[in-house]
């Protein structure tokens, strides 16, 4: 049965495996199952695979940064803008797992949708 896109949705938000949408991605913390426990998919295709989830973790981090400046900048309208940048980036460091991991997992589905299986990847 192939997952709705409502289903692939919920299973990024929830870390699981793009194919079946059950298998975990993270095995726990920041350890990976190199393949789903349930449908056997490969998680990590070749060497080098989660180079990209730097890009989409670098545009999370902006995102975050941006948000924060823009909170900041209204919360302290007279603070000089660098300690506002200086706090935002020392608000995000707590959030940099969640954020390495959730940029691994969309670079996954991304991947995945972008460049569908290959059998071998089952295998
Ligand atoms: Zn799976």
């Amino acid at each position: 049965m192939t997952p709705t896109a409502s289903q692939k949705w919920l299973a990024l938000l929830r870390m699981r495996c793009p194919h079946c949408c059950a298998g975990r991605i993270y095995e726990r913390g920041m350890k990976m199952n190199p393949r789903c426990p349930v449908c056997n998919l490969q998680f990590e295709r070749e060497p080098g695979y989660f180079m990209g989830a730097l890009y989409v973790s670098y545009g999370l981090a902006i995102v975050f940064l941006l948000f924060g400046l823009w909170i900041g900048s209204m919360l302290l309208p007279t603070l000089d803008l660098g300690w506002i940048v200086l706090i935002a980036a020392g608000c995000f460091v707590p959030f940099v797992p969640v954020v390495t991991r959730y940029a691994r997992v969309i670079w996954i589905f991304f991947d995945r949708w972008a460049w569908p299986s290959r059998p071998e990847d089952r295998e």
